[in-house]
This record gives C-alpha cells, structure tokens and sequence, in this order.
C-alpha cells in the first residue's frame, strides 16, 4: 500500500502533542514528542512538495555514507531542511524564511536526540510546540485538503484539542511568571527581556550580573554570556556577536532597537555604534570620520 503522507504527518503530530499530555512526561515521552514533532512537520511539508510532483521529495545529492543505498534498497536518501526549503521555494513559491528560528530550533533537538544529547523540559518543549503551532495549523489550512479524508479529519482534531490545554498551560505560564518578569525588567539595563534560545520566550533580562551567566524567567534555564551571545545571534533575530566597544568581550548584540552588550552590560543607541564597512566584522563608533574598524584602516 502506498504510504499516504498526510496521514504519517498527522499521526506524528498527534503523538508528539498527546505525549506532552501529562502532568509530569518521562524522559522518553519528552524525546519522543520532540522527535515525533520535527518528523510531522518535515512530512507535512514533503507533503507539499510531493503534490508538485513526486520526484522532488527525493534528494538529487549522492549519500556518500551508503553509496549503494539506493541500487540495493531502491529507497532514496531523504532530503536534508535546507534542501526541503529550497524546494518548496522553487516549485511551490512558498518562502517559510520567517519560521526559520523556530523550525531550526526543533531540528537541532530532534538532531540532539539522535546523537543522545537532547536534555529538555515539559515547560521548554510545550514552549517550542505552541510557538511552531500557528505554523502548523496556517500550513494545513492553506495546503491540505482535509475535506474527503475523514480519518486525516479525525487525526487534526484530535490533536487540535490536545493542543487546547498545551496553549493554555504556555498562557498560564507566562502570567505566573509575569510580576517576577516584570520586577527583574525594572532593574534591567535594557528595557526588554531577551528571547531565550531554549523556551523562545522573550524572558531573559539584562540584569546586572556578578555572575557570567543569565537566567531565563519562563524556563529557568541559565546560559552563560558567551553561549547566550552565540545563540542569540545564530539562531534568533539578533545580529552579532561582535567586540565588544567598552570591555572587548565578543558579547554584543543589536537587538531591533539598541546595542547591548551581554558581559559588561552596556547598552547604546543604534546612532552611536556601526558596523565597519570595510570587515563587516567589528564595530566602530559611528561619530568617526572613517566608517572603518582599525583593523582595517591599519596598511598590511
Ligand atoms: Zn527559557
Ligand atoms: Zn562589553
Ligand atoms: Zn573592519
């Protein structure tokens, strides 16, 4: 029997939402929501692609680890996400750039689950679940036709009304933790929490810290400076990090309307500080007369 993807996806869906669906979930029932969730939405979008035409589902590229896979097995190697995206542009027209943080965010748990490195929490992974939610729900309404499949019917209402308890349990979250929040911002040197790379709540204060380590409010994960100001610029909508322009630590980040800087706690207009035009690399003070770092005003 042919294997319907819609359906696979749906049923996966279902799993990862209904796994969470319990006070405290084991360790295997939070991996396997993580890893049932990434492979649901991965076959949705396949899904997608596969309505173009079936062949672009497989990938053109040789695995280089099993050479012989598909003369032996005739089963394909899968497309990787990057590939998946590309081709979802190119034949579908469809652009999903806007759910990279959160899309990337599920693979590289589903990629740590894989290779034993996966630690996560109820609160961390329902997080995750309910901020790609929209994406799922917008993708299935738009894409699928669920209208002459009462089984696929079956399956998305189920799991819609699993994820009713899961967006109220985030809701409930968030307004417990909302004074406390509220409290750290007052002290903050920068006037909004930071989005933590873990839960993806903007729950991260600048707090003034003795400690090189900040402290998310939603998730209570902590995260030293220098990892925080990776992630931060990597996998979520910040820029950087560069040195940084008071302390020299590569700790700074522009966020949508300051710099700020996660060791030594500056924070400066976006007027005052830009980024050199020679390197791309370093930050220069805006009021200079060259727009370039000294690195590279310097004659080689
Ligand atoms: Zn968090
Ligand atoms: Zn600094
Ligand atoms: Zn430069």
């Amino acid at each position: 029997m042919e294997s319907n993807l819609l359906e696979n996806s749906l049923i996966h869906l279902l799993d990862a939402v209904d796994r969470l669906d319990e006070t405290i979930p084991d360790i295997i029932s939070l991996k396997y929501s993580v890893f049932h969730l990434w492979s649901g939405i991965r076959l949705l979008l396949e899904k997608r692609l596969s309505d173009e035409h079936r062949s672009h589902i497989h990938s053109n590229k040789k695995d280089t680890h099993h050479p012989k896979i598909n003369v032996d097995t005739g089963w394909d190697a899968p497309l990787d996400f990057k590939d998946l995206k590309e081709k979802l542009y190119a034949f579908c027209g469809m652009d999903i750039d806007k759910y990279d943080y959160i899309l990337n965010k599920i693979r590289k748990d589903y990629d740590k689950i894989e290779h034993s490195k996966f630690r996560g929490s109820k609160v961390q992974i329902t997080s995750n679940l309910v901020e790609v939610w929209p994406f799922i729900v917008d993708f299935i309404s738009k894409h699928m036709n669920l209208s002459n499949d009462s089984y696929s019917t079956n399956l998305f209402d189920q799991t819609c009304e699993i994820m009713d308890t899961h967006l109220k349990f985030i809701r409930d979250k968030k307004n417990e933790i909302n004074d406390v929040l509220l409290n750290q911002l007052k002290k903050s040197f920068y006037a909004k929490p930071l989005k933590c790379p873990v839960c993806l709540q903007d729950a991260i204060p600048l707090l003034p810290n003795s400690d090189p380590k900040y402290s998310c409010a939603f998730c209570n994960n902590t995260t030293h400076w220098k990892q925080l100001a990776l992630e931060c610029g990597s996998d979520l909508n910040y820029v950087g990090p560069f040195d940084c322009l008071n302390c020299s630590s590569h700790g700074v980040l522009q966020t949508k309307d300051q710099w700020i800087c996660l060791s030594c706690c500056h924070t400066w207009e976006f007027e005052q500080i830009s980024i050199c035009n020679m390197c791309g690399e370093r930050l220069v003070w805006s009021q200079k007369n060259t727009p370039y770092c000294e690195d590279c005003k310097r004659p080689v």
